[in-house]
């Protein structure tokens, strides 16, 4: 009998905010250690904190963007617990009155197709500090920079149902939070985080009991852990054990998990509300105008680029993947470049140096203009990817690097005359064949005049002007 695999997630965002959650600390990533921080994020006797009106308004929009209730009053908490990097001996975070609750994030999953996963909750909270292992030998360092960074925590229903499904959440999720402006969602920076639950069951039975994996840094090493718990525990259970909850941590060396402390969830927090901030309160007004300024989600997007520009549901969901492409791609099209081939464009070569520098080697205006030139039949396509090659590091026009490097189309009718002379001179077998019937050597002689020109002649100039010469 098959076991049914069960996962949810807890997604660990850094809300957008230049400051940080209830001090004004700069969020900057990549400070000197212990700089950011102030009385307040340090924990000192008799520092207040003050609510971000920044981060809850972007932890709004994502909470907005995912079909959350918002609700008018939430409450933060302090969640009490001993670390060495969190100084103030407890977090403040939200707990019974989290911000936002009941949404639904609806993508393509590798197994079912079009799915739609829960979203329990979404609540704001701060982050710790950082403990530094490696900075000092044989000590442990700690950096305060993050503590009281902005985070909005997303927790997803126990609704996926495989590994590789917990990953393409992931990446919609993400994809959702970028166009909503709410996150950089960046894992190399710690600008996101993701916690996983995991547990099997027979197919109909109630939920078995769960494990929480951590300490994965990306997507794809989210989907190899979840792989490797659910082996460990059919394993586990197969062999006549029994599943524990347990918090284990990911080696992405090894590909294994291993239990990092048990009986997390036996942990008491000791929640209480936290009696230096009041209740965040919403004006129901202020919420539905947050709702009204969402910017363009991406299944909105996609739909618009199948409907008013023509592109197929693939093209299109390619050039949604990262805002920054598709805001590039609509810079191209704005600046007149057909749809389709922007979209070529954009998906071979732009996409290509994006996925290795993040940056746009040729201004939007520029790549128009030689799309411009395709179409109008003065360079081909092939002679425009060279064209491009030189774009990315000379700042000539398309044209003139176009005439700088003898790229444009011949299609005057005596310089073609000239190349198809020389090549049925050079060919005189192959001429006989043809007079003799074999048609389809035109597509020879075409390359030949194409050989002689240098690449230069227009091809389509080529072919009625051979086809005179035949019927002559
Ligand atoms: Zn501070």
């Amino acid at each position: 009998m098959e076991w049914e695999t069960v996962i949810g997630l807890e997604m660990h965002v850094q809300l957008a905010t230049r400051s940080k959650m209830f001090c004004a600390c700069a969020t900057t990533y990549g400070e000197t250690p212990n700089t950011n921080v102030c009385p307040v994020c340090l924990g000192l006797p008799g520092a207040l904190p003050v609510a971000n009106a920044e981060a809850i308004r972007l932890g709004t929009l994502g909470a907005l963007a995912l079909g959350c209730t918002i609700h008018p009053v939430s409450v933060f908490a302090r969640k009490n617990y001993f670390y060495p990097d969190l100084p103030k001996g407890y977090q403040i975070s939200q707990f019974d009155k989290p911000l936002a609750t009941g949404g639904e994030l609806a993508f393509e999953s590798p197994d079912r197709g079009p799915t739609s996963v829960s979203i329990t909750r979404l609540h704001l909270e701060e982050d710790a500090g950082k403990s530094l292992h490696d900075r000092i030998p044989g000590v442990t360092a700690i950096d305060l920079n993050r503590a009281g960074t902005p985070l909005a925590e997303i927790v997803s229903g126990p609704d996926m149902r495989s590994p590789a499904e917990a990953r393409a959440y992931l990446v919609a999720l993400r994809q959702l939070l970028l166009y909503a402006g709410v996150s950089e969602c960046s894992m190399e920076k710690g600008s996101l985080r993701v916690d996983a639950n995991l547990s099997i069951r027979r197919p109909g039975d109630p939920l078995g009991t769960k494990t929480e994996v951590k300490n994965m840094n990306s997507f794809a090493n989210v989907e190899r852990a979840l792989e490797s718990e659910r082996a460990r525990q059919v394993a586990l259970i197969e062999g006549g054990g029994r599943v524990t909850q347990v918090t284990l941590t990911f080696n992405a060396a090894t590909g294994d998990v291993r239990p990092l402390r048990t009986k997390e969830d036996s942990h008491d927090y000791r929640y209480f509300p936290d009696p230096d901030l009041p209740p965040l309160v919403l004006d129901p007004a202020w919420i539905s105008a947050q709702a009204d300024a969402l910017p363009e989600l991406p299944r909105a997007r996609r739909t618009r680029y199948e409907t008013a520009l023509g592109l197929g549901g693939y093209d299109a969901s390619v050039l949604i993947q990262e805002p920054d492409v598709a805001r590039y791609f609509e810079a191209l099209v704005a600046a007149g470049a057909d749809p389709k081939a922007a979209a070529n464009w954009v998906m071979g070569e732009v996409l290509a140096g994006w996925n290795t520098s993040a940056t746009f080697a040729v201004a939007p205006d520029r790549l128009a203009e030689l799309i411009g030139l395709v179409n109008a039949g003065t360079v081909s396509l092939q002679a425009a990817r060279r064209i491009y090659g030189e774009l990315c590091t000379s700042d000539d026009t398309p044209r003139a690097v176009a005439d700088r490097l003898g790229l444009v189309q011949v299609r005057d009718e005596s310089a073609l005359a000239t190349w198809i002379d020389e090549a049925l001179a050079a060919h005189p077998d192959e001429v006989a064949r043809w007079r003799g019937g074999e048609a389809k050597l035109v597509g020879f002689f075409v390359g030949q005049v194409m050989k002689r020109s240098g690449g230069k002649a227009d091809p389509k100039g080529i072919q009625p002007l051979l086809m005179q010469r035949f019927a002559a």
